[in-house]
């Protein structure tokens, strides 16, 4: 028999042509996402840019000004919150300080008016789940805040939802624990198949966690992607900038054939280039390179950039190059560091700087 913590499986969310306004101003414009069965999907954006909108109005508590929220495709836009098979896990718990593990639980089941019997099972179930069997009589006040988390967590699991909601859960947990934390969501993402749609500010979260990361801006959504097409693929400028550390170039187009494209850079050196699949590039184009995927070395004639180092920062597993090119652009280098610690550069040193064929990517304008 199959268990009673997994479900048959997540429910697909479709937000249609989604548009909030409070008063005057826009929070969400024209958002439009399928988020699919069984997926950890992340709303990934900075403050203010409408994350916690878009959640709010899947779990109910707020309405779109326009626009659709469809669950397995049905409209669910009339449906009260309780009456959504969804649930929401907040950055504050929010449990019941008066209550027992136990008790906070199977309030949600209580409350639906499920047999004793069930409830004790089920939250016998819950308690295994997040690795707390035995602490079910504890009152949650003696729980430290990373297991009222996960408290929290299976009293948002226990009526089985089809989707679970998270809104910067792990915000209020010190780093050592979130990064468990962080281990522990996937793993009850994919033990019970529930469709997890997790928001957060924190790109390495994002990246760690996401079968699809949603990155954000200003109300509307910039590119959908896995955390591979996000971070070697972003298609535009926002996107390069907010996850992870970026070098731009600029480059003019010589030639397009096929999903490649040849692009002259400010130091005479062509090189091939990828571009998102509705770009066709043409004129001046900017061109990322992420620091980590190119070199630094003697400069030789066939090198795709010069420049002079103008500082060095030693990170312990890695050493960050930092070079101004000859045309005036700063280039960070990111190489990792050998056992016997130093770079090999001095400041003031002249460098050439290389990268794979398969690294460049030019963004959308
Ligand atoms: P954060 O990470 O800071 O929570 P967010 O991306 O989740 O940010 P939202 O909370 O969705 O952003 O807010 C988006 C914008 O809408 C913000 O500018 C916010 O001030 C505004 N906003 C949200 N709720 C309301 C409301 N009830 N009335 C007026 N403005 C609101």
């Amino acid at each position: 028999t199959e268990s009673r913590t997994t479900a048959a499986h997540g429910g697909a969310i479709g937000l249609h042509g989604i548009k909030k306004w409070f008063g005057n101003f826009q929070a969400v414009d024209n958002v439009t996402l399928d988020i699919r069965p069984n997926e950890f999907f992340t709303l990934l954006g900075p403050s203010g840019c409408g994350k916690t909108t878009l959640l709010r109005m899947i779990a109910g508590f707020e309405m779109p000004t326009e626009g659709q929220v469809l669950l397995d495709g049905s409209d669910i836009s009339g449906l009260l919150p309780n009456q959504r098979p969804v649930n929401t896990v907040f950055q504050n718990y929010a449990l019941f300080p008066h209550l027992t593990v136990a008790e906070n639980i199977g309030f949600g089941l209580k409350m639906l008016g499920r047999p004793k019997a069930e409830i004790t099972s089920v939250v016998n179930d819950m308690l295994k789940l997040v690795h707390l069997d035995g602490r079910g009589h504890n009152p949650v006040t003696q729980l430290s805040g990373g297991q009222q988390q996960r408290v929290a967590l299976a009293r948002a699991l226990a009526p089985r939802p089809k989707v679970l909601l998270l809104d910067e859960p792990l915000s209020a947990l010190d780093l050592k624990l979130r990064k468990s934390m962080q281990i522990e969501l996937k793993r009850l993402q994919l033990e019970t198949g529930i469709t997890f749609v997790f928001v957060t500010h924190d790109q390495e979260e994002a990246l760690t966690m996401s079968d699809r990361i949603a990155v954000m801006s200003a109300g509307t959504v910039r590119q959908v992607g896995s955390p591979w097409d996000i971070y070697d693929r972003p298609a535009e400028r926002f996107v390069a900038d907010f996850i992870g550390e970026t070098n731009f170039l600029s480059a003019d187009v010589v030639s397009v054939a096929d999903n490649r494209a040849r692009v002259r850079l400010s130091s005479g050196a062509e090189i091939s280039a990828s571009f998102p699949a509705d770009v066709t590039p043409n004129g001046s184009v900017t061109v990322v390179v992420r620091p980590e995927h190119a070199r630094a070395g003697a400069p030789t004639g066939t090198s795709a950039l010069r420049g002079v180092v103008h500082d060095i920062v030693y990170l312990g597993t890695d050493t960050h190059v930092h070079v101004r090119l000859d045309d005036g652009t700063a280039f960070m280098v990111r190489q990792q560091n050998a056992r016997s610690g130093h770079c090999g550069f001095s400041k003031g040193d002249t460098v050439g700087i290389d990268f794979s064929d398969d690294v460049a990517q030019i963004l959308r304008d």
